[in-house]
């Protein structure tokens, strides 16, 4: 199964880092903040999630 990939949008303070780690997951929304734009493909770790510094992406499996 493919890891599920959220964002915590309280706790992002739009530092940008996942944005230009993983482009093909995650997007800024209209205010500055990440959001998930498409799914991890299958057998990709995500990584950044232990690199937010705020905790806030949320990776199920
Ligand atoms: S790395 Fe974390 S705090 Fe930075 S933009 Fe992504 S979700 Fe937000």
């Amino acid at each position: 199964m493919a890891k599920k990939v959220r964002i915590d949008r309280d706790a992002c303070i739009g530092c940008g880092l996942c944005v230009s780690v993983m482009p093909e997951v995650f997007e800024f929304d209209d205010e500055g903040k990440a959001r998930v734009h498409a799914q991890p493909a299958e057998g990709v770790e995500v990584e950044v999630a232990n690199d937010c510094p705020t905790g806030a992406i949320i990776v199920e499996d």
